[in-house]
């Protein structure tokens, strides 16, 4: 049977592998279909399509988003986008500049900390359009200011911590109208770690189609109860390993293994365009 992982990311964000390495790894895993979601970004996705084809994958193309509802930030997956769409593009560039802009911020804060890293090293190592924390969390443990990726997270970048700048947000409501109206589906990422399931019906009335109910930080317990929610409210259950490559040792990639029906159903959800 069939098997795909809808949640993974490459170096056009903050994962470590090049599309052509994804579709290798995805490939040897044994996986049919997988979905790109770089944050903030599409651009991998032309690379992805071409190491998809040539591995025998079918291919989705996605992107992560990060929104706002009820002032909980939560993640919203955009599948089957039209990567010529100039909102979506439009949208995509704005969000880009503020992570470089954060990055800059973030930066200053550890050099007030007395942490003497570059915001030009941190972009040159990121070296894509949408840079993160996972960036200045390499540059850190380059730099000799943390022991390993999770340290430089527990000292430095996890909220709350000296160099933590909040990211900005769209509202959900924004982000799932403006993935639809790039002929997309949009499925909530990783509810569980948000631990505020009151949440879901909300988004499920703002138009969301999917719910990640498979994904590497759920247990087999929260997976059945967001797929039982998933039922009730009319939502597709998705999963996907949310692969960063490297970033945490063993590549993720091919670890959730959500069925070819389900996929199927979610492409059903696609709206139709005027
Ligand atoms: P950003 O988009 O810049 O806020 O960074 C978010 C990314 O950082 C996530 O997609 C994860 O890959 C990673 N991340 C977030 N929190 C942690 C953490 N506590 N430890 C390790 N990685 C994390
Ligand atoms: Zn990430
Ligand atoms: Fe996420
Ligand atoms: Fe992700």
């Amino acid at each position: 049977m069939k098997v795909a992982d809808l949640h993974l990311h490459t170096n056009f964000s903050d994962g470590t592998f090049t599309p052509e390495e994804l579709a290798e790894r995805a490939q040897q895993a044994g996986l049919g279909t997988i979905a790109l979601t770089d944050h903030d970004s599409l651009e991998g996705c032309a690379r992805m399509r071409a190491a998809c084809a040539a591995h025998g994958l079918d291919f989705i193309p996605g992107t992560e988003l990060t929104a706002d509802t009820q002032g909980q930030e939560v993640h919203i997956l955009g599948y089957w986008i039209d990567e010529q769409s100039v909102p979506f593009q439009t949208e995509l560039a704005h969000f880009q500049q503020v992570r470089q802009s954060r990055i800059h911020e973030m930066v200053a804060r550890l050099n007030s900390h007395g942490i003497p890293i570059r915001a030009e090293e941190v972009l040159k190592l990121a070296d894509c359009r949408a840079p993160g924390r996972p960036h200045l969390a390499r540059a850190l443990v380059a730099g000799g200011f943390a022991d390993d990726y999770d340290h430089a997270f527990d000292r430095f970048l996890k909220k709350g911590r000296a160099a933590w700048v909040a990211k900005a947000r769209m509202k959900s409501i924004d982000a799932i109208r403006l993935i639809h109206d790039a002929g997309g589906v949009a499925v909530l990422a990783h509810p569980g770690l948000y631990r505020n399931d009151g949440i879901i019906p909300r988004l499920a009335a703002q138009g969301l189609d999917g719910l990640e109910c498979w994904h590497t930080k759920h247990t087999p317990e929260l997976s059945a109860k967001y797929e039982r929610m998933a039922a009730e409210l009319g939502l597709v259950a998705t999963g996907g390993s949310d692969c960063h490559g490297m970033s945490k040792g063993q590549p993720l990639v091919g670890t959730v293994r959500l069925p070819q029906a389900n996929v199927d159903a979610l492409h059903a959800r696609r709206p139709v365009r005027s």
